[in-house]
């Protein structure tokens, strides 16, 4: 399929910009496997900077991240405790079954957040017929809770829990930094309530490939055999790692318009009758739209749009996902909301 003019399918599509490419191609460049790859290795010493943490790994993906933490975290048959939303039961093939082979209970939250108090209680009593409670996993920001940021006194107190049940805590950083720069609240202040912790940089920081997982040293020597047997090792990363070095220093910030883009085609969109959005909960890049109402389901109005240059995702019958990033402006969002209120009409 072609690019559409205004793409609000995901942050994923962004491509690399001209002077990402540059400093790939300027990179400087060995085998990574034998850590002998200085850019990888910067990469990696930058994010736990940025973290907090002992030590950092650069994998392929995000959800390599998710599963190497999984497996290094849990037993076969350990419980993790995660948002009924969360992207490690939806969107990972079923991951978590097949290498971890640990189980997922997942928690009825609100804008894919659980609270403390469900925590609590999803606990296991520790009884011989019961799956061990194994580590309490959270989603920063929450991707299908519509971008929601998880407030760093509920991280706290999550971690309070964990630490009181013998419990690990993982965060899945993807949009970590969507939820650093929209509250202000730092990196590694969001790191310190959990053991791991990764971002992805192939979202909102627009480069092509990879994310960086971190915790201890000891997590660190033990991810490295998971992303050995994952095919996760890497030969001359280094092309790839300046672009998360590149991105880092140039796209962080600017990932507050995506948000203020985001508020804007909200705030558009819930002028348009049958149309649910609340625009004061569009925290960050994400908006989940409640067509519940409309007289077309999501996706008609997702094939609808598509016809007319604009590309949202359908959640369901009764849902659309936009996601603002580098590669859509302030006229892009505008005409998205004015397209979509045309098909609505
Ligand atoms: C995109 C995403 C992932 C997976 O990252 P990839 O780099 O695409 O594998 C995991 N968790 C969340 C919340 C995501 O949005």
């Amino acid at each position: 399929m072609s690019n559409p003019e205004v793409e609000l399918f995901s942050d994923t599509k962004t491509r690399p910009g001209k002077d990402m490419l540059e400093a790939m191609m300027a990179a400087e460049v060995g085998d990574e496997q034998a850590e002998e790859d200085p850019t990888t290795i910067a990469l990696q010493e930058k994010v736990a900077d940025l973290l907090g943490k002992e030590a950092a790994l650069f994998v392929p993906s995000g959800t390599m991240c998710n599963q190497i933490a999984m497996a290094v975290h849990c037993q076969p048959g350990d419980e993790i405790i995660a948002d009924k939303t969360a992207h490690i039961i939806n969107f990972e093939a079923g991951g978590p079954a097949v290498i971890a082979r640990a189980m997922i209970k997942p928690l009825d939250g609100v804008r894919g957040q659980y609270s403390v108090d469900q925590a609590e209680a999803a606990l296991r009593a520790g009884f011989r017929h019961a799956p061990d409670s194994k580590m309490l996993a959270v989603e920063q920001t929450a991707n299908m809770g519509g971008g929601s940021i998880w407030p760093l006194e509920v991280l706290e107190k999550l971690r309070v829990l964990a630490q009181e049940n013998n419990l690990i805590t993982h965060m899945d950083g993807a949009r970590l930094l969507n939820a650093v720069v929209a509250s202000g609240v730092s990196a590694s202040k969001y790191a310190a309530t959990v053991d791991t912790v990764w971002i992805d940089l192939s979202k909102g920081l627009g480069c092509p490939v990879g994310a960086v997982i971190a915790g201890s040293k000891d997590f660190i020597a033990k991810a490295w055999p998971w992303k050995q047997r994952l095919g996760g090792s890497m030969r001359q990363s280094g092309i790839l790692a300046a672009a998360g070095i590149y991105a880092l220093d140039h796209l962080v910030d600017r990932l507050a318009i995506d948000h203020a883009n985001a508020r804007l085609l909200a705030t558009r969109l819930a002028q348009i009758p049958g149309v649910k959005i609340d625009p004061l909960t569009v925290e960050t890049n994400i908006l989940i739209i409640d067509i519940t109402e409309a007289d077309l389901s999501g996706p008609e109005i997702s094939a609808q749009l598509l016809k007319k240059g604009v590309r949202m995702g359908a959640t369901g019958p009764n849902g659309l996902r936009a996601v603002t990033h580098l590669d859509v402006d302030e006229a892009g969002v505008v005409r998205a909301a004015e397209t979509f209120a045309e098909i609505c009409s």
